[in-house]
């Protein structure tokens, strides 16, 4: 009961503690107006596309709403893990708002995959959750082309684990049209995106966008 509780009545924003469950109009402002950067780490690129230290990848070029160190912490996991379903919804719409000003010529949307034990544990998962909102707001289709083969989560393994653990998590279900993006909660080191977006290639994209809620403050 306290989970149910808290979710419907707690109305104090996650991230500062003001008004206006579940994000406050101040907090809400921070996402999107993160800077363009290079998809892989912060540095600037004016079209989002790869810095000179991460040339040649599968990534053709990518956003985030915000880096995740400025206390957005306690956010993901409340739309990640505490089924904190209006918040996710919220963090969704402001997403696709992102994706829909790059100007990206899109023509499928998909999303890095949950095992499904976490999903039935978590009710839905928040990467397809953004992607869907992604794809009625674009009026693109969705499509769940890759399927994870892992139950790991990323999140709270150390940076060496997560570079060594994506290579094997994921297999890519059919082809896929030439132009795709790719949605998932938060970028870290930008390896998940990577090998994701590797295989969306040799099914048949020739860009893959990525977008994110949150990323990392790499260098
Ligand atoms: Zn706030
Ligand atoms: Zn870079």
């Amino acid at each position: 009961m306290e989970n149910f509780n808290s979710i419907l009545f707690d109305n104090t924003c996650i991230r500062c503690g003001g008004q206006d469950s579940p994000l406050c109009n101040e907090c809400c402002a921070l996402l999107g107006s993160n800077p363009a950067t290079c998809p892989f780490c912060s540095r600037l690129s004016a079209m989002r596309t790869p810095c000179q230290f991460h040339r040649g990848q599968a990534v053709t070029a990518g956003l985030s709403l915000a880096i995740y160190a400025d206390n957005f912490r306690p956010v993901l996991w409340a739309a990640k893990f505490k089924r904190n379903r209006l918040l996710a919804e919220l963090l969704g719409r402001t997403l696709a708002h992102a994706v829909k000003q790059t100007g990206w010529k899109i023509e499928l949307v998909t999303f890095v995959p949950s095992h499904w034990l976490n999903q039935i544990r978590r009710g839905y998962v928040l990467s397809e959750l953004c992607a869907r909102t992604v794809a009625t707001q674009l009026k693109l289709p969705l499509s769940r082309v890759l399927v994870s083969r892992t139950r790991a989560s990323q999140v709270g393994l150390a940076r060496r684990k997560r570079l060594e653990n994506p290579t094997k998590r994921f297999a890519l279900r059919e082809g896929v049209p030439h132009s795709v993006i790719l949605i998932d909660d938060i970028r870290t080191t930008g390896a998940t995106l990577e090998r994701c977006a590797a295989l969306l290639r040799e099914g048949g994209a020739r860009r893959v966008y990525t977008a994110t809620i949150f990323a990392e403050n790499m260098r």
